[in-house]
């Protein structure tokens, strides 16, 4: 995982674990309303208790103990949810809460794994919440609540701890789809992007042969362009120079290049395709020159560097592979008969 995305999913681990703690507040002053209005000493208890639990974990959160924080609310709510059970029953919907939780534990499992390299016991608070949740429920069917309170008081706790249960399981939803997502982008670009130059490695190009269908097939051409006397600069300059003059290579390439896809075929070769009717001459000798004329500096070098290039149109009937060699005779020729020069 690169810095900047650990630094985005520590601040998100701050926000969501303070997001959580502050809800659990705003709950206690809720449920206080709740416990004095409709007389259930117990719960008006037991808030007390959460209150000076709750304001001691915005103290931790605030100073990242995020792995503790995580779990004291975890703790708080599912022990609250059997106080409820216990007082109102089934009905007022409390055993919601840690079905909802279920979400919040899985994707804080992840992120304390992911990003803080520290293990959050999330199959065993899994395990603990489905298990308290089995047992409480169970209890408050076969036991009377300890309280009977109005049935509007009753619709407040349903809808209240519906919406709460509703908001948890799709703000965490959401949160998972996000990282399918992202993570599904990174695959493809790693799996399709050179690594040293950001351009589209072998693979893409052979991909993007296959299921060519842009253009009509004689406007097509392919050329291989390969840095002449490579091995010298790296004996030279060292193989970070090298890098460096790759990196370079493709970003004027890819300048020059606009309307074709430009590719890393492998080491010091690159390969040019268009698909549209251009003046590949024009464009190719171009390209050519401005490697010439460009005077690369790498710490306190100074150097210039020419490549071959050569290319080909398509012709009906010709494979893929047999379009890429006929590139690659001509390049061949083209190193053979004095390097730096467009061979058509
Ligand atoms: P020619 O003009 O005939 O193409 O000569 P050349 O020296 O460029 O060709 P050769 O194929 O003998 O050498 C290619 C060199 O490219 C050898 C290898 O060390 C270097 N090379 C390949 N990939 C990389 C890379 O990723 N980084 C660096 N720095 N060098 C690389
Ligand atoms: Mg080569
Ligand atoms: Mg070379």
């Amino acid at each position: 995982m690169n810095m900047n995305r650990t630094i985005k999913n520590t601040v998100l681990i701050e926000k969501l674990t303070l997001f959580f703690g502050g809800f659990l507040l705003f709950t206690d002053v809720f449920f206080l309303l709740v416990a004095i209005c409709t007389d259930m000493p117990l719960m008006r208890y037991v808030v007390y208790v959460k209150l000076v639990i709750n304001t001691t974990n915005i103290y931790l959160i605030l100073k990242k103990h995020y792995l503790i924080s995580t779990v004291i609310i975890c703790t708080v709510i599912l022990g609250f949810m059997i106080v409820g059970l216990v007082c109102v029953g089934t009905e007022a919907a409390f055993q919601l809460f840690a079905l909802g939780m279920l979400a919040c534990i899985s994707y804080s499992g992840y992120l304390h794994n992911r990003v803080l390299k520290k293990e959050l016991p999330f199959v065993l608070m899994l395990a603990i919440h489905v298990a308290v949740y089995t047992g409480g429920y169970i209890y408050a069917r076969t036991h009377e609540p300890l309280y009977d309170i109005p049935k509007l008081a009753v619709d407040i706790l349903i809808a209240f701890n519906s919406a709460a249960t509703f908001g948890i399981v799709l703000i965490y939803m959401v949160l998972f789809h996000n990282v399918a997502i992202q993570s599904e982008e990174k695959l493809e670009q790693m799996a399709l992007i050179d690594n040293l130059t950001g351009l589209y490695n072998r693979h893409f190009l052979l991909t993007s042969m296959e299921h060519m269908e842009v253009g009509s097939p004689e406007d097509r051409w392919l050329a291989i362009l390969d840095i002449d006397d490579f091995k010298k600069v790296n004996d030279t300059y060292g193989h970070n120079c090298g890098d460096y003059i790759l990196k370079q290579i493709s970003y004027i390439t890819k300048k020059n290049c606009k309307d074709c896809i430009v590719c890393r075929w492998g080491g010091e070769e690159f390969i040019i395709l268009s698909t549209i009717h251009n003046n590949e001459k024009e464009i190719l000798e171009t390209l050519r020159t401005k490697i010439s004329e460009e005077e690369f500096s790498f710490e306190n070098h100074k150097l210039h560097v020419t490549v071959t290039i050569g290319a080909t149109h398509y012709e009906s009937g010709l494979s893929n592979d047999g379009w890429i060699s006929n590139s690659d005779e001509k390049l061949y020729y083209g190193k053979t008969h004095g390097k730096d020069q467009v061979v058509l």
